[in-house]
């Protein structure tokens, strides 16, 4: 049973901070590791529900970790993924 809580108008307000971070998991579909992204909950919906682009709403966060958000794949993947694709534009080692 809660009783009138009554904070004095004068008092400061301590008030914890609510989280305003959530934290966004993604199995990267190359390496299949999970990799766990910090974003802003703000941030999050703009990019979910209001369309934003990704770079406008998480303007905080590193490009690595837009694209694990985007794609699930992490920047080592992506290292060799571009390394591997590169190798494919030169083909004339291909089996
Ligand atoms: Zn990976």
């Amino acid at each position: 049973m809660k009783g009138y809580e009554r904070r004095s108008p004068g008092a400061p307000v301590e008030e914890p901070v609510p989280p305003t971070t959530m934290m966004i998991t993604r199995e990267c579909p190359i390496c299949h590791i999970f990799h766990t992204v910090q974003v802003p909950t703000e941030g999050w919906f703009r990019w979910k529900r209001e369309g934003w682009l990704i770079q406008d709403a998480f303007p905080g966060i590193p490009k690595e970790e837009r694209e694990l958000l985007i794609t699930g794949v992490d920047d080592v993947c992506w290292q060799q993924l571009w390394a591997y694709l590169e190798d494919e534009d030169d083909d004339d080692d291909a089996a």
